[in-house]
């Protein structure tokens, strides 16, 4: 196998300018601290680490009494002037080339002008560049990206156009072009850095000449992914950090193998991994079957296998093994917004994928680990669907119809009619749940799905076994559930049984919500079964609360007790025992002297001393004298 090394091959100017200030900083023994890693290549920043170089994420990681170095990337305006604010020394190591943008982005913000910037937004030196404009500002990866945002901001007159200094050359040419038709008088400023534009077109012209192409480089390097993509467009590409990544399978039948590496490569590494390259040797796989697997075709939706050879923020580069490169964007990684591709995979993870797109011409692949997964999860549902069996599903979001959920990837729709056991309940409660539901339609993308049906289910199976374990005298905790004029309903699982209002309270009540409210957790029990209709009457006061049960044990015949008048009518006055207890002092048992109208000696609210006279437990009447004790006092006087 013969190797083949871009000249270009490794640190550019504006990185190797950082590395030696920040180096030649720690030599002097000055503590330095850099703000994000300085290059994008862990065993170079791991070597300043030894030297004793920090690495800090945010200001706010900067230890004290330390130097800090801003790397090639550059920062945004405010990340300096706080720097500045909090004292620190600042080295700034921000590239020439990069600090040339900045201008011009600051320009672009004094004159009132709309700044596109081409380029990743979520790579540090795009938001530094966005960072240095006061005007508005957008991003855009490609020349489709620009119409949107050129037709949504009407935004055709004089925009100024420059480029992450790492864009990839012919999405630049294509933006510009495409620019320069639809505005009247764009300001385009190709600040694509030389090293970049060089490398690239090296790397091109590499890699036509090659069956493999090694592109080495951190992996989150984007220089080292867009060198990934203009190789892969001619030849199978594949990207490491060191020489321990490099895969011997990788080079079954390779005659010739090409080299190059990102701006931020070490020429040690380099180095390195020509040598593991030339140390490894072809595998005992025939040339057939390498053609075969080589040569196999790659349509859309065929399923492949593949090692990840590359991890970027925003994608990851896949050996699937034949001609073309596989390409992951991480919205095919995975649903959720917030995932972070480091932690979604690493280098060297098998991974089996569908594709999605190929690009012949491109010779890239563009496959989906979601959508593979969505396939899984769509039979699985086809399958819940055909048996009527429940899947256990995430709710994502509610909308006026009812609730969206996933399963899998696979979007069921609940209807808010099928959403929970009663109509009109809050649906947003149930969002970011999971929840197990009965799929009930199942046609193409068109999945419903029930919940109510499994509650259905549930409340079924539920007063199934009610009936086949209840008895009357039974106890059970259970939760109100409503209240109506004649009782309150009980739900004591699965079953609502009725507690009638005269069995709420020993007292008379008018409504039930004298004594109970809806949730309120009472305990209950049966006091007669109706199973032919379905019906439960439940009992709530206790025996031993009864005040008759009361008044026999604590008030014998002939007691004396003070107590107050409730009420007077034409016969006599009520006076009450307990409550619930109401005893009669008849007209004519409240005097001595004869009383014409009761209302000249008592009133509601007097305390009178009484003796029990007699009780008529039947019909539930006490009778109560208060002219016997007059009697009893005045014959014990005569005496
Ligand atoms: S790639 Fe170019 S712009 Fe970026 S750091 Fe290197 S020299 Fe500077």
């Amino acid at each position: 196998m013969e190797i083949r090394t871009a000249k270009s091959a490794g640190f550019c100017f504006g990185v190797s300018r950082a590395v030696k200030m920040t180096r030649d900083l720690a030599e002097q023994g000055r503590r330095v601290a850099t703000l994000g890693p300085l290059i994008h290549n862990p065993q170079c920043v791991a070597e300043l680490e030894r030297m004793g170089v920090v690495t800090a994420d945010t200001i706010d990681d900067i230890p004290e009494g330390y130097e800090v170095v801003i790397r090639s990337h550059g920062v945004p305006a405010a990340v300096t002037e706080e720097l500045a604010a909090r004292g620190y020394t600042v080295h700034d190591a921000t590239c020439p080339f990069v600090a040339k943008i900045h201008r011009i982005a600051q320009s672009a913000g004094e004159e009132g002008q709309l700044l596109l910037v081409a380029g990743d937004a979520s790579h540090p030196e795009v938001q530094g560049i966005v960072g240095h404009t006061t005007g508005k500002v957008q991003v855009f990866a490609d020349a489709e990206e620009l119409s949107t945002i050129l037709i949504e901001q009407n935004a055709q007159k004089n925009p100024i156009i420059v480029a992450q200094t790492t864009f990839q050359v012919t999405k630049w040419s294509e933006s510009a072009l495409f620019a320069k038709k639809v505005c009247t008088n764009p300001k385009i400023f190709d600040t694509i850095c030389s090293a970049t534009w060089t490398r690239q077109e090296e790397t091109e012209k590499l890699a036509k000449e090659c069956d493999l192409m090694v592109v080495i480089g951190g992996h989150q390097s984007s220089n080292t992914q867009k060198l990934c993509r203009v190789a892969a467009k001619h030849t199978r590409t594949v990207t490491v950090e060191t020489a321990d990544e490099l895969l011997p399978e990788w080079f079954n039948g390779v005659r010739i193998a090409g080299v190059t590496a990102g701006a931020s490569t070490p020429a040690s590494i380099i180095e390195e991994v020509c040598k593991k390259m030339s140390e490894i040797r072809e595998e005992e796989m025939s040339f057939e079957e390498l053609f075969e697997q080589y040569s196999a075709p790659v349509f859309r939706n065929k399923v492949v296998r593949g090692v990840v050879t590359g991890i970027t923020p925003s994608e990851i580069t896949v050996d699937i093994g034949a001609k073309a490169t596989g390409f992951v964007h991480i919205s095919e990684m995975s649903d959720d917004p917030n995932a972070k591709m480091e932690d979604l995979v690493k280098v060297g993870d098998e991974l089996e994928l569908i594709v999605i797109k190929t690009n012949d011409q491109e010779g890239t692949v563009q496959l989906s680990k979601k959508r593979l997964e969505a396939r899984a999860g769509q039979e699985e549902v086809s399958k819940a669907c055909e048996e009527g069996s429940a899947l256990e599903v995430t709710i994502t979001g509610v909308n006026k119809g009812g609730l969206e959920a996933k399963y899998k990837g696979v979007n069921i729709f609940i209807p808010a009619s099928q959403a929970t056991a009663r109509r009109g309940d809050d649906l947003s409660v149930l969002v970011k749940t999971k929840q197990n539901v009965k799929i009930t339609e199942c046609s193409g993308r068109r999945v419903i799905g029930s919940i109510r049906a499994i509650l259905n289910e549930k409340s079924a199976a539920a007063r199934e076994q009610f009936w086949a374990e209840a008895e009357v005298g039974k106890t059970y905790t259970g939760a109100v559930k409503s209240l109506t004029n004649y009782g309150a309903f009980v739900d004591i699982g699965g079953i609502d049984g009725l507690v009638h209002i005269s069995e709420l309270s020993w007292n008379r009540i008018k409504h039930p919500s004298e004594v109970v409210s809806v949730g309120d957790e009472i305990e209950v029990y049966i006091r007669n079964l109706d199973a032919e209709n379905g019906k439960v009457s439940l009992g709530f006061k206790k025996v031993e609360d009864n005040p008759w049960e009361k008044l026999k044990n604590e008030y014998p015949i002939g007691s004396v007790f003070t107590a107050p008048v409730v009420s007077l009518t034409k016969f006599g006055a009520f006076v009450r025992i307990l409550p619930g207890v109401d005893g009669l002092v008849h007209i004519s048992e409240i005097s001595t002297d004869r009383v014409e109208k009761v209302q000249d000696v008592l009133n509601v609210g007097d305390e009178v001393t009484v003796k029990l006279l007699d009780v008529d437990w039947d019909k539930k009447r006490v009778s109560l004298s208060m002219k016997a004790l007059l009697v009893e006092a005045s014959e014990e006087a005569a005496e």
